[in-house]
């Protein structure tokens, strides 16, 4: 949203210095675009009112929008229009073909030209100063350095973190010697830059070097994180993009369309990242300096054996366990996205809940590669909202769960978590499935999930797996269930 609002504000300047009737009525537009993404966001807080939330948010959007061409000079409306045109048409092209699967690595680099957006704004201000004579106050100077800085280690730590997610980097964390005391001497010398700059009255070259340590901050800072924990830095730069666009606003004519929505998204992506640290059990200093997570992929990990017994099902063994079950757990999870089975759930689970079983799904916040990413494929098969457990929820209710499904979830289901101190997911809040009467797991073999971690509910004494594509398995089971 603060990306939009970014290239808006340089791209139409202001009509003047004093405040014309257009630029009064473009002000209080911006307060009623303020609020429609206060309310907005509130709403994004249940699965139930996200959509009308997004609606309203978007609207706010449009408004701050039209509010800007209103009080624009005339002759850049139509450059404004045509990279618009250009930009959604790149945008639109991209999302139609990017799998559900990749959305993770798209999120991260909208994040970053975001805050590359950012920091071409403040640069572009810059330039406006320096060759129309007159250069920017102290206040704007100061924010031209801040969001050039942050939009810079937003856009090249999202590049990295995309060449993660996407696996053209390793997803192993990559160590750097003394990782810390360069990240801290690489921030020191920029914030000293940023403060020569407003000296020098916007000299160039203290600017200059801004976005060269900012670039290379960006890469040191996303190098050394676990591909696991990807996500979470992913929330943090989309916080950082949030930040920037703030810092541009106060450059831009104090923009207050895009300081309240930079803030709103630099507030909310920290929120995010909290909400993803606690759901882990881990703190954010653990996430960004622990180097957990050393797994590429998923499935990639072998599972030691070590002698236990696993005990498999087929899909009609399946159907009649469920046929016979009344209450039913299912747990989606990374391989469910994977499998696009979503469509395949609510079919099994209709046709379940006709024979009188009753169905809820646990939904783990961080099952998927990416927040809310069960919620999302869930509402995409129109499963009822009231059916969504979540963590808390689906635990104080499993124990009385005839079955639980797990269906291609692995790590938010281990068990190690619980009890294993030298398990990397140690501590993270889990899905009890094992404490249903019967476990079903939908995977296609016994590799290990994101963490790279062998999981011991493979092998419990209430465990059946059902090895095979989870659509293909659930079709199975269906297929089976109609001729019981
Ligand atoms: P996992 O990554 O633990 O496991 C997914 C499983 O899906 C794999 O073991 C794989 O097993 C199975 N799978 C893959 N493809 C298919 C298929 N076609 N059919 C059936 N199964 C399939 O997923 P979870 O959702 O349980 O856990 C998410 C992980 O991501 C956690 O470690 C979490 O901490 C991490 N994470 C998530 C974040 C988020 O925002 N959601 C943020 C940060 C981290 P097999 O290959 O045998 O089929």
């Amino acid at each position: 949203m603060t990306h939009l609002a970014t290239m808006l504000a340089t791209a139409i300047p202001a009509a003047s210095a004093q405040s014309t009737p257009a630029e009064t009525v473009r002000d209080v537009a911006y307060l009623v675009a303020a609020f429609l993404f206060i309310f907005g966001l509130k709403k994004l807080r249940s699965p139930k009112t996200a959509r009308h939330g997004n609606a309203l948010a978007a609207t706010g959007m449009l408004v701050a929008i039209l509010a800007t061409y209103l009080a624009a000079d005339p002759g850049a409306i139509w450059w404004a229009i045509a990279t618009m045109i250009l930009g959604s048409g790149i945008g639109a092209a991209l999302a139609w073909r990017v799998q559900m699967t990749q959305m993770p690595q798209m999120v991260a680099m909208f994040n970053g030209f975001g805050g590359l957006a950012s920091a071409l704004v403040v640069g572009g201000e810059w330039m406006k100063a320096a060759f129309e004579g007159g250069l920017a106050r102290p206040d704007a100077l100061a924010m031209i350095g801040v969001s050039a800085l942050i939009g810079c280690v937003t856009f090249s730590g999202s590049v990295v973190a995309a060449g993660k997610l996407h696996g053209a980097i390793s997803g192993k964390p990559i160590k750097i010697p003394a990782q810390l005391v360069v990240n801290g001497a690489c921030l020191s010398l920029a914030i000293l830059c940023i403060v020569l700059m407003v000296t020098t009255g916007g000299a160039w070259w203290p600017l200059a070097l801004v976005i060269v340590l900012a670039l290379g901050l960006g890469v040191t800072l996303t190098l050394p994180i676990g591909g696991a924990d990807m996500p979470v830095m992913v929330s943090l730069l989309n916080s950082y993009s949030g930040l920037a666009a703030a810092a541009a606003g106060f450059v831009v004519d104090y923009n207050k369309a895009l300081i309240v929505s930079g803030a709103l998204v630099g507030a909310s992506g920290l929120i995010l990242t909290a909400i993803m640290c606690k759901a882990m059990n881990r703190s954010l200093a653990n996430v960004l300096f622990a180097g957990v997570g050393t797994a590429d992929s998923t499935g990639s990990a072998g599972v030691s054996v070590e002698g236990k017994t696993v005990k498999s099902a087929d899909a009609d063994d399946a159907a009649i366990i469920l046929d016979a079950a009344q209450r039913l757990m299912i747990v989606p999870g990374y391989g469910m996205a994977v499998a696009q089975a979503q469509h395949a759930v609510r079919e099994l689970a209709d046709a379940l809940q006709e024979r009188g079983v009753t169905v809820m799904y646990g939904v783990h916040p961080v099952a998927g590669r990416m927040p809310g990413h069960m919620n999302v494929l869930l509402a995409e098969a129109d499963i009822p909202y009231e059916q969504l457990l979540d963590l808390d929820q689906a635990n104080s209710e499993i124990d009385t769960c005839d079955v639980a499904m797990v269906i291609g979830a692995n790590d938010v289901v281990n068990p190690a978590a619980r009890h294993d101190q030298s398990s990397p997911i140690f501590g993270m809040p889990i899905l009890d499935v094992d404490k249903a009467g019967t476990c079903f797991v939908l995977k296609r073999s016994l590799g290990a999930g994101y963490a790279g971690v062998d999981n011991e509910l493979f092998f419990g004494d209430r465990t059946l797996m059902v090895f095979g594509d989870a659509k293909q398995t659930l079709q199975a089971i269906l297929a089976a269930l109609k001729v019981l």
